[in-house]
């Protein structure tokens, strides 16, 4: 049975409990309020990332997600904490600037995005939050703004993508896809100048909100019922149907790197998850040896951007002793997992534990990613993953490659047996 892939873990008809209403959204959990935090293409000054600490501990059960949207979301809020956590989370400017605009800022970039990108997210945040007809949008509608870096998640879809040429001069876009890697994708439907891209994206989502019908959330959702002409794009130049994005490389995200530009580390929160004192010493390292900004990124990583040269390697020293994952081929590099039946009433399994037991079985060789999940719904994945561990019980798995059943009901140790052999036979 194909997962149903989500982008967003909340659902959109999810009750809000916040004692701000509409300012955040804190949504009950099976342990507590679960409180997301989103953050301008992953960005956190060290001081909000001491903020997020505080709030973990102070208003909830300390335990902090890193998702797959570079966003952060608090676990185990307590009921009688809400104000205190919008207090905490609106003095480091980490609130919605505007009422019920929240969902807006659903707003991915490359976590190794330049000055140029993220002021231009910004702006576009900025206009989005203002437009108060835009608040109409899905909290599941997303957007990508894509620099070409060579770090960028590219699987995930987007409602409308934008991806820079000519050096972000202009930048072509797209709707409800991917940027086009491959001969096969879908092309890009045409191309805009940055000077216009403000105006370009606010246009096309009330386009879309004027168009769209009630049970129509997602662009593609439109699209499937009235065609790309219905947003009344102009004829794209012909070039641009061969154009195809430089492809990426998520190894990247791992280790230190360096060139004549700019130099960062990078490390995995295993399973995605970081304790307050882990997000304290993350804020340090990046008051001691960098610009005091932390990157979060679509693989639930962490990124120490803006290093010296010099200092990389004694950072990712340091994040490896924070017990974060640096190397491609560690276990907790590979494995992702939903919150499990720990967090969530839809699990059948406790997936984060089975994880941790997981691990240090898996094929030291391998490097595809293992992805287990509680329910069909993939919170933890909204990309294609090699390997799932679909829970069906208890400590009890279904096995697919992609899409395809390949075993069924398997303990943890059956699973792992098979992608031994499966990486042996390969
Ligand atoms: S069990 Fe996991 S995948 Fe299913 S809804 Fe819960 S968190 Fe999401």
């Amino acid at each position: 049975m194909p997962l149903i892939t989500l982008d967003h873990p909340v659902p959109a008809t999810a009750p809000r409990i916040s004692a701000c209403p509409g300012l955040m959204r804190i949504v009950p959990a099976r342990d507590g309020g679960l409180a997301r935090l989103r953050l301008t293409g992953g960005s956190l000054s060290a001081d909000a990332a001491r903020a997020v600490a505080r709030a973990a501990r102070e208003c909830g059960s300390g335990v902090i997600e890193v998702t797959n949207r570079a966003n952060l979301q608090l676990r185990g809020i307590r009921a009688d904490a809400h104000a205190r956590l919008v207090d905490i989370a609106s003095a480091a400017g980490l609130a919605p600037a505007t009422e019920s605009a929240d969902d807006i800022r659903n707003l991915m970039l490359s976590p190794l995005a330049s000055d140029a990108t993220r002021t231009l997210a910004a702006d576009l945040i900025a206009a989005m939050q203002a437009d108060a007809a835009l608040h109409a949008l899905s909290p599941k509608f997303a957007l990508q703004l894509d620099g070409g870096e060579q770090l960028a998640m590219l699987d995930h879809p987007h409602d409308l993508w934008l991806a820079a040429l000519d050096d972000g001069a202009r930048f072509a876009f797209g709707l409800a896809g991917t940027i086009p890697l491959h001969a096969h994708d879908t092309p890009a439907l045409g191309v805009i100048s940055r000077d216009d891209v403000v105006t370009f994206v606010t246009g096309v989502l009330r386009r879309f909100l004027a168009l769209a019908r009630p049970d129509e959330h997602r662009m593609r959702d439109l699209l499937a019922r009235a065609g790309t002409h219905a947003l009344a794009f102009p004829e794209p130049e012909a070039a641009l149907r061969s154009w195809r994005r430089a492809p990426s490389d998520a190894t990247l995200r791992l280790g230190a790197h360096a060139d004549n530009t700019m130099a960062y580390a990078g490390a995995q929160a295993p399973l995605g998850r970081l304790d307050a004192a882990t997000l304290d010493a993350l804020a340090a390292i990046a008051t001691s040896y960098a610009a005091d900004r932390l990157a979060m990124t679509p693989w639930q990583s962490v990124l120490i951007p803006d290093l010296a040269p010099h200092a990389a390697h004694d950072v990712l020293h340091e994040l490896r002793a924070l017990g974060l994952a640096t190397e491609p081929r560690d276990p907790f590099a590979r494995l992702i997992a939903c919150a499990g039946s720990a967090g969530c009433a839809k699990s059948r399994a406790d997936t984060k534990s089975d994880a941790q037991r997981l691990a240090p079985l898996l094929p030291a060789h391998a490097l595809a990613q293992v992805h287990l999940s509680g329910c069909e719904r993939s919170c933890a994945a909204a990309h294609p993953v090699a390997t799932t561990l679909l829970a069906r019980a208890p400590g009890r798995y279904d096995l697919y490659r992609g899409e395809q059943l390949a075993a069924c009901n398997l303990t943890l140790e059956e699973a792992a047996e098979r992608l031994a052999r499966s990486t042996t036979d390969a």
